[in-house]
């Protein structure tokens, strides 16, 4: 009997969920396209310092990438920071991974702040070296983050390896303890209810047809036709991530949305899962093409990867189940017949040059790009909107950087190229 897709998080939120506000207010100051953790964390912020604001969600809030992700709150980005060093130099770096631990420090804060029942916990990640030259590299990294950004990584040599993780398979690990995990479902719900009662209105059911730029008397003003009617704003911010269409043609020629998909197991038992994941650590490993995992609070093993490279559906769904727990199992032998009970997938929003990037496009505020960084990322990055509309000082050092278009055929929509690139990224893995 094939698995049917469901989401192992949606059935874990016990908070009843947003009652979406009533009717479109004809004008507000700003209108939020998506309601993410960019859009929702960037609603709650306005709302705070007064700003009379509308969120709306073409479905319903956290539908995208936000209540499919694995939970992990990770530091750093998604490029090793040699890497990042070598393009953007050591000062911009300094700033931007700066601003990765403050992302950390602000989803604890606001979970905390708000009362946010999530299960944050900074249980620290743990990265695994799938060869020699990996672990190698991690010698490197840990070296030049120590120096520059004072920040301590462990390097775990594979003889130690088995204090972390229930496996032969790799070469050793390194392991980041600023690094949390949550529960994105309740930390959607959380935020939702937090912006709410700081006054944003949310609207589900809301899709932004399109957008057309309106001055009134010399004055900036957008007009948005909605599925519900139009509204009027004075300023507009972008938050609708890998799921970016048509309303926002400029930003969505520069997202390529990429499949991901996880399953779940049945609950394991206490032993099982601390023979496996013995810090409960949130764990990826080193290749392109990569697995990613941790053990739920309740104890399953989440599992997750990307198992094929174009947008969800049934089909993909549902073969992503069998290529994952043959992943699993490669990883863990002892999950051989351990039932998978959880499969689903969702659209992570790469960049051509795998960086988040923010800023205006076509006079609208947008932030995108985080790849698998954005429970994190795309909190602080709706914030630092929020605090662009309201004239804050755009210290932000992804706003100065060149954002790329993506070659048409990995664009939003036009994904006929994207099974090239699944080839790229695995050929990648056996090549480095
Ligand atoms: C399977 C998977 C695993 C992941 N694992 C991790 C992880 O462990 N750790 C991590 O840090 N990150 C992870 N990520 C990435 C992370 O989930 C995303 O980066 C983050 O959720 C992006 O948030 P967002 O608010 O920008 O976008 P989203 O959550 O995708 O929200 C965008 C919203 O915009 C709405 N929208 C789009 N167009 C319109 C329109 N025209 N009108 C109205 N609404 C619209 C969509 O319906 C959607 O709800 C993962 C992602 C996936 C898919």
């Amino acid at each position: 009997m094939p698995i049917q897709e469901k989401n192992y998080w949606l059935e874990t939120v016990s908070t009843s969920p947003v009652q979406s506000a009533r009717d479109l207010p004809e004008e507000v100051d700003v209108a939020i396209v998506g309601g993410g953790f960019c859009g929702l964390s960037a609603a709650r912020a306005l709302a705070k310092r007064g700003v009379n604001t509308a969120l709306l969600e073409a479905e319903t809030l956290g539908w995208g990438a936000s209540c499919r992700n694995g939970g992990m709150v990770l530091t750093g980005m998604k490029l090793p920071v040699p890497t990042l060093i070598r393009r953007y130099g050591r000062e911009a770096v300094r700033k931007m991974y700066a601003a990765s631990l403050e992302s950390i420090n602000q989803v604890e804060q606001i979970v905390r702040e708000e009362n946010i029942d999530c299960n944050f916990s900074r249980s620290g990640h743990l990265e695994v070296a799938c060869k020699q030259s990996h672990f190698d590299a991690y010698e490197e990294s840990a070296a030049l983050i120590r120096e520059e950004f004072q920040h301590e990584l462990r390097i775990i040599p594979k003889s130690e390896l088995r204090r972390e993780i229930g496996s032969d398979i790799y070469f050793g690990g390194m392991v980041d303890e600023a690094s949390a995990g949550l529960n994105p479902g309740r930390y959607v719900a959380g935020l939702a209810h937090a912006a709410q009662r700081a006054g944003a209105c949310l609207h589900n059911h809301t899709r932004v047809e399109k957008i057309e730029a309106k001055p009134q008397n010399g004055a900036r003003r957008f007009r948005l036709l909605t599925s519900q009617g139009a509204i009027t704003a004075r300023e507009v911010i972008l938050a609708s991530g890998a799921y970016t269409g048509e309303a926002a043609p400029a930003l969505r020629r520069k997202i390529i949305p990429i499949g991901s998909y996880i399953i779940a197991t049945e609950v394991l038992s206490a032993d099982l899962a601390r023979e496996l994941s013995p810090r409960n650590r949130m764990i990826y490993d080193s290749k392109h093409f990569l697995y990613y995992y941790r053990l739920t609070p309740d104890k399953r093993m989440l599992f997750g990867g990307r198992a094929a490279f174009f947008p969800e559906t049934d089909n993909t769904v549902r073969k992503s189940a069998e290529i994952l727990r043959r992943g699993m199992i490669s990883v863990y032998s002892q999950l051989r017949d351990t039932k998978v009970e959880y499969v689903w997938g969702g659209t992570l929003d790469f960049t051509l040059d795998v960086m988040p990037h923010a800023g205006k496009l076509d006079d609208m505020y947008f932030a995108a790009g985080f790849a698998g960084h954005g429970v994190a990322a795309a909190t602080w990055f709706g914030a630092k909107l929020a605090g662009l509309v309201c004239g804050d000082k755009d210290d932000l050092p992804f706003t100065k950087i060149p954002f790329p278009t993506a070659p048409i055929g990995l664009r939003s929509g036009h994904t006929w190229a994207l099974p090239l690139a699944g080839l790229w990224y695995r050929l990648l893995d056996f090549l480095t």
